[in-house]
């Protein structure tokens, strides 16, 4: 029988990359998606946005694709910047300047950062989805330099250090995105096993 073709729904080489590395080890044949394909993220939950991506991915190209949605929802924001987080503001730093702006005087600083992976096939079904989430606060200043996005202003329950401050070993471990990643293999393992 073939190997199964895997689309990763991303047009972000990095993040190709780095599910390219993940999925290694399983019976698979994964591909980077067609350039020029641009999908709106229209859901208003992780988990929503991940399954748009991978479903028009999937149906562009006749092959099952994977997708990821990510972000950082804060409880004192209500949740924000949430699915908005890449939209928050134009860059890192301002993003980061903006969020700590806003929970200035705020004392309860509780945040979440979530990872939602979906795998769809191109008749429309849902193969598999997960969500992986990694529990913390907003410091009040930025600390560390590893990382990208709101990592330096993340600091992640247990560990008294932010994701900036973290290996990315350590980061893999604790974060939202590895403990996704964790949850989808081996059902993926199963699934492939019964292709
Ligand atoms: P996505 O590429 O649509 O999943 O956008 C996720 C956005 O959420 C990124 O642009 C970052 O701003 C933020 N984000 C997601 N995961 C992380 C992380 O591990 N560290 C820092 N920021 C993250």
């Amino acid at each position: 029988m073939d190997t199964q073709i895997l689309i990763i729904a991303s047009g972000n080489p990095g993040k190709v990359r780095e599910f390219k590395g993940l999925l290694s080890g399983l019976p698979l044949k994964v591909k980077a998606q067609p350039e020029g394909l641009d999908v709106e993220e229209a859901g208003s939950t992780f988990t929503a946005n991940a399954r748009i991506k991978a479903l028009a991915v999937a149906a562009e190209t006749g092959e099952w694709a994977l997708a990821d949605d990510s972000g950082l929802s804060v409880d004192a924001l209500g949740g924000a910047p949430g699915v908005h987080s890449a939209r928050y503001a134009p860059s890192d730093p301002e993003r980061i300047a903006r969020l700590l702006q806003a929970l200035e005087s705020e004392d309860k600083r509780n945040a979440c950062f979530c990872a939602a992976l979906c795998v769809a096939a191109p008749d429309g079904t849902v193969l598999l989805e997960v969500e992986g989430q990694c529990k913390g606060w907003i410091t009040r200043t930025p600390r560390g330099d590893q990382g990208f996005g709101y990592d330096p202003i993340f600091e992640v329950e247990g560990t008294q250090a932010t994701f900036a401050e973290m290996s990315l070993q350590d980061k893999k471990a604790h974060g939202h995105r590895g403990r996704a990643f964790t949850l989808l293999e081996p059902r993926l393992r199963q699934l492939l096993s019964q292709q």
